[in-house]
């Protein structure tokens, strides 16, 4: 299970709790974050897959890594996440709240099932996370959290509509936590990224990539490094006086 063994990286280093980070965006986040001297308690759906990733990214950054697992969308697996970290580590410095799940089509085709988890998933479970992480955040040192909205969240999206509703829920939940939690030390902010290339992008036709890349003007997709980046900001000590905002990753697209 990553260097969990290595319980004194645990104590020196800054912890931090990174959801759905066995691929994708969370995985270039806890890639970068280990690599910058955090001890970084990976998190993915399943525990071999979850563990698997957390000893790689130990491997190729030679940080210390640990994980835990579960459905982000069922409250009673992360309070039994939290209560893991808080057996092995004692409190959370920071938090990148990641997990989540798109599905696109249009909304009078959307079934029932598919509003419900998607919601499930992308609002309550982001919600439940930072709520039952509270504790541990109280007991860390200078702790900063970081919730991965989306481009749709802020602008909407046709044809993912539903997704974007689930994105903007996100982005209320950062700035009312940032209120809230701001007079106990914690600091909110958001992250809103535009199409970044992992596997979630995997449903893009080819024109509608093409597309989306002319419309940028950067002039390409967006990496899960691009994203991994600023959330290494908003959590770090440079970003000390910053809460409450919400930074598009997106190379400048307009929707
Ligand atoms: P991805 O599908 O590659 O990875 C998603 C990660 O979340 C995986 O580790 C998966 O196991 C985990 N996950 C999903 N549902 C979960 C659940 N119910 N419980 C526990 N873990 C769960 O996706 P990605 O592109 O890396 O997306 C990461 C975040 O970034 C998501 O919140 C997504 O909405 C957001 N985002 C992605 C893009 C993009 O273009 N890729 C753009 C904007 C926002």
């Amino acid at each position: 299970m990553g260097s969990e063994t290595e319980g004194e990286a645990f104590v020196e280093r800054r912890v931090v709790l990174v959801t759905g980070s066995t691929r994708g965006i969370g995985r270039a986040v806890a890639m970068r974050l280990a690599a910058s001297g955090h001890a970084v308690v990976m998190h993915g759906h399943d525990e071999e897959r979850a563990a698997k990733a957390a000893a790689e990214v130990a491997a190729e950054t030679g940080g210390a890594t640990d994980s835990v697992h579960g459905d982000v969308a069922d409250p009673a697996r992360v309070n039994t996440m939290m209560r893991r970290i808080y057996q092995r580590h004692g409190r959370l410095d920071a938090l990148v709240v990641n997990a989540g799940v798109h599905a696109a089509g249009l909304l009078g085709l959307t079934s029932r099932d598919t509003i419900g988890r998607l919601f499930e998933v992308n609002a309550v479970g982001a919600t439940h996370t930072l709520q039952a992480a509270l504790r541990l955040l109280r007991r860390g040192s200078e702790p900063a959290v970081v919730l991965v909205s989306s481009i749709m969240g802020r602008a909407g999206g046709a044809g993912q509509t539903v997704y974007s509703a689930t994105k903007a829920a996100v982005l209320g939940l950062t700035l009312a936590a940032a209120k809230e939690l701001g007079p106990h030390g914690i600091r909110v902010n958001a992250v809103a990224p535009g199409y970044i290339r992992t596997d979630m992008l995997a449903t893009l036709g080819d024109d509608e990539r093409l597309a989306t890349i002319a419309a940028t003007p950067l002039g390409r997709l967006g990496e899960p490094d691009d994203v991994a980046r600023a959330v290494a900001f908003l959590l770090s000590p440079e970003a000390a006086f910053i809460t409450g905002q919400v930074l598009g990753v997106d190379g400048g697209l307009v929707q």
